[in-house]
């Protein structure tokens, strides 16, 4: 007999193995161990196919690890899917299918305890006149057990004075029995953020709170939709603080009452503990979390509970679209704009469209939630793909927040360029924190100052490895020229490396310099900072958003991170630094990406009691991503953007390809683009409308030491502008490691 099994190599097709006689056949998701050139490998059965005329020399599977499916078959359909239509190697897709530690046989270790309960002879020798029990301790050691149905931990026995050697003692002589229970390591336990603990108590809210009448007409819809038992996709566009998280719930709830389980994606569940919160408020231990912030035993146990059909509800971050779950009837992408969905190394899966393959094999509601959908979903909704379920008010009627533009260059041309906070933006912040309430400050970029450049010759401090320029971390003697892209940093120099002159200009606004603006503006406030920097101890995350949210910072200052699903009833003013931080990148979502994040940012504020404003600086106050934005317009932003995707054919009105060739000299990466370009030109295969554009080198023309080309296929047909590439790289065996591939790219920088 032969399979076909899929090895965590990068790249790599599934491979054919034979099955020994004397094994019994492996399922389609069982673990095989098997040779690979020397060493052995863990893989996972996707093919078992009859037997056939075996072609040259297959190996023998070494063993086999599993008798039944370990990953589910539909989860390895899915990821086969997923590996193709990502052009990538099923094996891959094989860290995504498996949990930490399931490469090997200890697959299934767990943390377990040692439990003593007492046994029926335990109870007769107890209940002896004149006793059989040698020892007072092992009395007592006995009657505590005998009060216990359940046993005792060991560990619980010993905080009482009754030591291991004593329980074993009595194990031996058949008076308790000592068995071992697994506990799952509970990644809820100690984390902040409002999640209820292990077993907390179920649906309290759920069941009494009263939905608005938006609310409940859209569950109604939904509702019936998912009445149909069929596959359906809904865009659920509900502007901010509409009470979307409340819908999620009561579906979820609904699947589980009908026998059916929930899988609910969120862009990054640290950014998002209000949703994982309430569901596990909800639905008390039923419910699993899966993302990369947990530790390898955390993972491996949720995996396991997942896997054993403990939970009926699976919260997560994008891998969480292959848990191992079954009976999958509700299917949720919250902020499914989120281009953290996209992962962006191999395979350049997006969750969200691979949670919609998934709801269609599984016969599942997928529910897509925004307030700014991405062109892609707003376009399948209009083109009635899917339906479209609308929430236009906040919870309580209350208002959308008031934004204001502030224009820049007034403000330049009267208080002098150096000019971060605006007068408006001052006045604003002051009158909140006189009030007690609470501000964010956005300004999408890290570090102190973005670039360094020499004022004699104009030289920029660039890094070695890419083409940007550095950015200055830190102040004082902490100060260093960092590259966000290779994380190269070195020392400031004190002179130009170019004509030695000893004018270095620090310049460009990161979320470090703002931070201190605001101390120094508000010398009495508590000012903090979210930006990855700041987050990169284990923990400070979670920590800062519960300060904030306890009242314990005034004005929070970050990067896009702060603009992410948070719920904080006390923020009343958002200021946004330099709207226009992005729209200047050579990328097709520029605006898209700009509207989204200022409409996101604006929608933190009043989302209590108190109603909110939001004030935003720019250079560009005409650009419609930030006019629009201002008016809180969706659907103008729509009608502007699909038509500037149209007339440039840019996804969503084609399909794009982006494919990068890297080389370590200029030239021979662009010569190597040039010859792809070519031979695809020359294939007929991309069929009709489908174009090839470039080479040109790419917008980061060099990283980490590498010069990169670019070209980007347009189409209609994915299959065939895939099948072209890997013609064309077929001809071209010697460029298949220097060439990355990106389907449905989200950036081609
Ligand atoms: P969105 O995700 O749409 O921005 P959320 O789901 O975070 O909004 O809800 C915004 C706030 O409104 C939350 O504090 C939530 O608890 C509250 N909320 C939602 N629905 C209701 C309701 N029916 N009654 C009272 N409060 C609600
Ligand atoms: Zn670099």
């Amino acid at each position: 007999l032969l399979i076909r099994v899929a090895v965590p190599v990068p790249a790599l097709d599934p491979l054919t193995y034979a099955v020994p006689d004397e094994c019994d056949p492996p399922p389609l998701g069982a673990r095989v161990i098997v040779p690979l050139g020397a060493r052995l490998v863990t893989g996972i059965v996707v093919e078992p196919i009859p037997d056939a005329p075996a072609r040259g020399q297959i190996r023998r599977i070494d063993r086999v690890l599993d008798d039944r499916p370990f990953v589910p078959a539909e989860v390895v359909q899915l990821a086969r899917w997923t590996a193709e239509y990502y052009a990538a190697g099923v094996g891959d897709t094989i860290p995504m299918l498996l949990p930490p530690m399931a490469r090997g046989s200890r697959a299934d270790a767990h943390k377990t305890i040692r439990v003593a309960a007492i046994t029926p002879a335990g109870l007769e020798a107890l209940a002896a006149v004149g006793g059989s029990v040698p020892t007072p301790r092992q009395r007592e050691a006995l009657e505590l057990l005998a009060g216990s149905a359940s046993g005792l931990a060991i560990r619980t026995l010993a905080a009482r004075g009754i030591s291991v050697d004593a329980v074993l003692r009595l194990a031996r002589q058949g008076l308790v029995s000592v068995r071992h229970d697994r506990i799952d390591r509970d990644p809820f336990s100690g984390a902040a953020g409002g999640a209820a603990g292990a077993g907390g108590a179920p649906t309290i809210e759920l069941a009494t709170r009263q939905l608005t009448e938006e609310q409940a007409a859209a569950i109604e819809r939904l509702r019936a939709i998912a009445a149909t038992g069929a596959f359906r996709v809904a865009l659920l566009h509900g502007v901010t603080g509409s009470g979307k998280t409340e819908i999620y719930l009561r579906l979820a709830a609904m699947a589980r009452d009908g026998g059916r389980r929930a899988l609910v994606l969120v862009p990054e569940i640290s950014l998002t503990p209000a949703v994982a919160g309430q569901f596990r408020q909800a639905f008390a231990a039923r419910v699993a979390i899966q993302h990369s912030g947990l530790s390898d035993g955390e993972r491996h146990d949720q995996w396991q509970r997942i896997r054993r059909g403990d939970v009926d509800v699976v919260v997560g971050t994008r891998s969480a679209v292959f848990a191992p779950l079954e009976r999958v009837g509700l299917i949720v992408v919250d902020e499914e704009h989120d281009p953290s969905y996209k992962q962006d190394e191999i395979p350049r899966y997006n969750g969200r469209d691979v949670a919609i393959v998934r709801g269609r094999r599984a016969g599942a509601l997928v529910v897509l939630g925004s307030a700014t959908p991405s062109m892609e979903t707003y376009y399948n909704a209009m083109a009635g793909r899917y339906e479209r379920v609308v929430l236009e008010r906040r919870v309580f009627d209350r208002p959308l927040p008031a934004v204001t533009i502030v224009d820049m260059r007034e403000e330049y041309a009267e208080a002098g360029p150096e000019v971060v906070l605006s007068r408006r933006l001052r006045a604003a912040v002051t009158r909140r924190l006189d009030e007690g309430e609470q501000a964010l400050v956005l300004l999408n970029r890290r570090g102190f100052s973005t670039s360094v450049f020499c004022r004699q010759c104009a030289e920029t401090l660039d890094c070695p490895n890419c083409s940007v320029s550095l950015v200055v971390h830190g102040e004082g003697a902490a100060r260093r020229a960092r590259c966000h892209y290779c994380n190269y940093a070195t020392r400031l120099p004190l002179a130009c490396p170019l004509c030695g002159g000893p004018f270095l200009e620090a310049s460009g606004l990161g979320t470090q310099r703002l931070e201190a603006e605001v101390k120094k503006a508000w010398p009495g406030a508590r000012v903090g900072r979210l930006d990855r920097d700041a987050i990169r101890r284990r923990g400070a995350l979670a920590e800062l958003l519960s300060r904030f949210r306890d009242g314990k910072i005034d004005v929070l200052v970050g990067t896009q991170m702060i603009a992410k699903g948070h719920d904080f009833p006390r923020v009343t003013l958002v200021g946004v630094i330099s709207a226009d931080v992005g729209l200047g990148l050579a990328d097709f979502r520029a605006s898209e990406r700009t509207f989204q994040l200022l409409t996101q940012v604006a929608g933190r504020a009043g989302r209590g009691a108190q109603p909110g404003e939001a004030l935003i600086q720019t250079l560009y106050p005409d650009h419609y991503s930030i006019r629009l934005a201002c008016d809180q317009n969706y659907r103008a932003f729509y009608a502007r953007e699909v038509k500037f995707r149209e007339a440039m054919r840019y996804p969503p009105a084609v399909a794009l390809v982006n494919v990068v060739v890297r080389a370590s000299t200029f030239a021979g990466a662009l010569d190597a683009a040039s010859d792809l370009v070519q031979r695809l030109r020359r294939m007929t295969a991309p069929g009709p409308g489908t174009r090839v554009l470039g080479p040109a080198p790419a917008p980061i023309g060099r990283l980490r030491g590498e010069y990169r080309a670019q070209l980007l296929i347009k189409g209609n047909s994915r299959r065939r502008m895939r099948e072209a590439l890997q013609a064309a790289l077929g001809e071209r065996p010697d460029l298949q490691r220097r060439v990355v591939v990106d389907v449905d790219p989200i950036s081609v920088l």
